[in-house]
Order: structure tokens, then C-alpha cells, then sequence
């Protein structure tokens, strides 16, 4: 069994993809982060699912994308 990693290119390519039209990163702006924001499914957890249509996956509560909205109270 060969120890090379087994990458699946096409969603490779598809996530280089969404973090560039997104410009997702992986720290806040000015405090604006995943876990404030509205699409954040859990706040208060380090992780949750983001259902912003463009992402429908898992983030980080310090991550920060262009799509950012206030949560609501
Ligand atoms: S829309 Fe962007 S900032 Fe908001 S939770 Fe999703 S990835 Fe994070």
C-alpha cells in the first residue's frame, strides 16, 4: 500500500475555488467573525455549520468570509 495521499482534485480545486470567491480566511476583521455571524448555526461553539448557500459545511467561530452579516439579537 503506498503512502501517497489520495487527493480528489475536482473538490480541491472546487474549495481553492470558494475561498477565493469568498475570501474566506481563517481570522476575523475587526472582530467580525464566523461566530458572530447570522449563518453561524451554534454560537458560542469553536465550530459550527455555516448555512450560507455558497458554503453549507463546517467553519471555524475565528474564521471570516465577504459575506459576513450581523447575527440577530
Ligand atoms: S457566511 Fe462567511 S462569515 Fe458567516 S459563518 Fe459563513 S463563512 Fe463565516
Amino acid at each position: 500500500m503506498s503512502d501517497e495521499p489520495i487527493v480528489d482534485e475536482e473538490r480541491f480545486e472546487a474549495v481553492q475555488r470558494l475561498i477565493k470567491v469568498t475570501a474566506l480566511r481563517s481570522t476575523p476583521v475587526d472582530g467580525d467573525g464566523c461566530g458572530n455571524c447570522y449563518y453561524y448555526l451554534e454560537p458560542g461553539e469553536s465550530m459550527a455549520y455555516c448555512w450560507h448557500e455558497k458554503f453549507q459545511m463546517l467553519v471555524g467561530a475565528e474564521w471570516w468570509c465577504q459575506h459576513w452579516e450581523m447575527a440577530e439579537d
